[in-house]
């Protein structure tokens, strides 16, 4: 019996990281000076060396950078970093994902009216680092439902999470929270492009003999995607590329569902499925 391969039709680029690279493409393409991205302008190893090819490199701080351009990623970059770059006699270019900037208005506006703000998502992502610094003191970061049952919340809270968390985590994150507050706002953050994926691979999953997701292991989208399609299908495999896969983990299986991450090129996961067909 063949195979059947189903790729999931929410996979691949979202609107924001699309975006993102247009538009550091068009800066370096219409630019003399270096171009330079602040960190990786997304969570891609190839996407990010697809850039370096364009004239787009990355550097970890651009207070290293002498001159030039700085593309702010799709992330977000902490409050205040524009004009500082500026400072610096650097151009900037800002990339962030409409969806984060919405968050980051929304922070600020609720924390400068007195709410104390729960931000839900990963300590260590940037997008977190840059939605905390448009609060003010009256914030916590909260990671998981673990960290939120230990909360005793003050009277006026609003909660928002990493445009990229899990959904349904979130809503048990936020009726918890909301259970013990007066006054709660919850904030609708979680952006259509995640929560249309995480949908998608929770139904395609359940289905499934095995499912590869495809994109970047820092990336927190690829990563929350194949944690809800491992929860569904033990047999799933998370790879950056075709080479991580082993054609002894696929005997047996007859439906094998596929499906990439919003920072993941569209050439990555065609060369995933040209490996998976010859299995
Ligand atoms: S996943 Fe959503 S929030 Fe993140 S870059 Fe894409 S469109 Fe923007």
């Amino acid at each position: 019996m063949t195979m059947e391969i189903i790729l999931a039709r929410t996979s691949g680029f979202c609107m924001g990281v699309k975006r993102a690279m247009q538009i550091a493409i068009n800066t370096a393409e219409n630019s003399d000076q270096p171009v330079y991205t602040c960190g990786p302008l997304i969570h891609n190893p190839q996407a990010v060396a697809y850039l370096q090819e364009h004239g787009v490199d990355s550097v970890s701080d651009w207070q290293t950078v002498d001159g030039g351009t700085i593309i702010i990623r799709a992330h977000g970059m902490p409050n205040g970093s524009i004009d500082k770059i500026r400072e610096q006699g650097l151009g900037v270019v800002d990339a962030t994902c409409p969806h984060v900037v919405t968050s980051q208005r929304q922070i600020k506006k609720y924390s400068e009216q007195g709410y104390f703000v729960y931000i839900i998502g990963d300590p260590r992502h940037p997008e977190i680092l840059s939605l905390q610094s448009f609060a003010q003191e009256n914030h916590r970061l909260i990671a998981d439902y673990a960290e939120a049952e230990k909360e005793q919340p003050p009277a006026k809270i609003m909660i928002i999470a990493q445009t990229t968390y899990n959904a349904d985590e979130f809503n048990k994150i936020a009726q918890l929270l909301k259970s013990r507050a007066q006054n709660a706002v919850i904030s609708d953050s979680i952006c259509q492009a995640t929560s249309e994926r995480q949908k998608e691979i929770k139904r395609l999953a359940a289905d499934a003999d095995a499912v590869v997701i495809v994109g970047g292991k820092a990336s927190a989208n690829t990563c929350r995607l194949a944690e809800i399609a491992r929860a569904l299908c033990p047999r799933t495999f998370h790879v950056e590329t075709e080479a991580e896969l082993n054609r002894d983990d696929f005997a047996g299986v007859n439906r094998l569902v596929v499906s990439a991450g919003a920072s993941t090129p569209d050439f990555i996961t065609s060369k995933v499925i040209d490996f998976l067909k010859t299995l």
